[in-house]
């Protein structure tokens, strides 16, 4: 028996798409095949299968602008040569899941995390969807122009047959928002745009958000915008909750959204280790933890410095546990929740 897949049925044609390919990818699994997948730039995969994973870093990055960001600007062999050891050392350390946060217009490019991930054996995954943070220097110019739900076609669309003309599927979306200035719980209208395009798409795709979100009160509007498009807000994770506070974080999760504290190692190690210890009392079920780093930096030579990923396993991790978190909780963090997070999900 196949596990079976209840869609709901108000999207387009990408239900149908979407159950051929989990049909295929069921029946390649066989009798045990589970109900819940990862998309990676390689296909899909049991969510049961990703493992220890960081859910938010970055392989590359082109901070040059969305007018002008295009391919040639990097050479796919130069920044996998460089970027190669670098994440074999996280494969050494036991992670298997790299979630690159990358999205479209900074650099996002599915043929270098694709020969990076057959290379390393690291279950990498993609996204899709726009970056309203950085007062909207990479928003493309054809987001002011359409509606939330064009927007949300587009990104559901490469969901769907993939992105540009590589074949590679996006696992997540990935949107940003800044907080406006003097009100700070508002968001401008193009990130409001995008947080409910990215909620539409979500419902059509099963696909998780994350959310780049430049201040806390303005996470907190992302996440209940996300409710109110009625999307499922266990597909929302604020990232860079770390700066946030306590009583934002705690609101993010009870609504049933994901905290992500993806900047561990940017704070000292005391002060990260206090928000974990405060956040995984009540809310470890909804935590999330990353380093934001990496990346090869391109119009830099040869990618720029580069940081690496192993902050957290050397050193965040044993002192956690070291400070009285438990294995157990450990492994929630690390393993259950990022898969748990970025599974598409079924019949919700
Ligand atoms: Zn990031």
């Amino acid at each position: 028996m196949t596990a079976q897949l209840k869609l709901t049925r108000r999207a387009f044609l990408s239900d149908a798409a979407l159950l051929t390919v989990v049909a295929a990818a069921n029946a390649r699994l066989g009798s045990q095949a589970p109900d819940t997948f990862v998309q990676t730039v390689l296909g899909l995969i049991p969510a049961s299968k990703l493992g220890v994973t960081l859910v938010h870093e970055h392989v590359m990055c082109d901070f040059v602008g969305a007018e002008e960001t295009n391919r040639h600007r990097w050479e796919v062999e130069a920044v996998v040569k460089r970027m190669l050891p670098v994440l074999r050392q996280l494969k050494e350390r036991g992670v298997t899941g790299f979630i690159d946060c990358t999205p479209a217009y900074i650099g996002r490019d599915p043929r270098v995390l694709k020969q990076l991930a057959q290379e390393t054996g690291l279950h990498i995954v993609t996204n899709t969807g726009y970056y309203g943070g950085a007062d909207d220097k990479f928003v493309p110019m054809h987001a002011y122009g359409a509606t939330p739900d064009q927007l949300a076609d587009l990104w559901v669309a490469e969901f769907v047959h993939g992105i540009e003309d590589t074949g590679v599927k996006p696992g997540f979306i990935k949107i940003g928002i800044d907080e406006i200035k003097g009100s700070s719980d508002r968001l401008s209208p193009i990130d409001e745009k995008l947080v409910r395009a990215s909620a539409r798409a979500s419902r059509q795709s099963h696909l998780a958000v994350t959310c780049h979100t430049g201040g806390g009160p303005a996470g907190l509007t992302a996440t209940k915008i996300f409710i109110e498009e009625r999307a499922d807000p266990g597909c929302f994770i604020v990232a860079h909750s770390d700066g946030h506070g306590l009583p934002i974080n705690r609101a993010v999760a009870a609504l049933g959204a994901w905290v992500s504290f993806d900047g561990i190692g940017r704070q000292p190690l005391e002060s990260h280790l206090k928000l974990v210890h405060a956040m995984a009392k009540n809310h470890a079920s909804r935590l999330l933890l990353s380093q934001d780093s990496g990346w090869y930096w391109v119009g830099q030579q040869n990618g720029g410095e580069v940081r690496n990923y192993n902050y957290l396993s050397d050193v965040f991790l044993p002192a956690l546990h070291n400070s009285g978190i438990s294995e157990a909780t450990i492994r929630k963090l690390m393993v259950e929740n990022p898969a748990n997070a970025f599974a598409i999900r079924c019949q919700r």
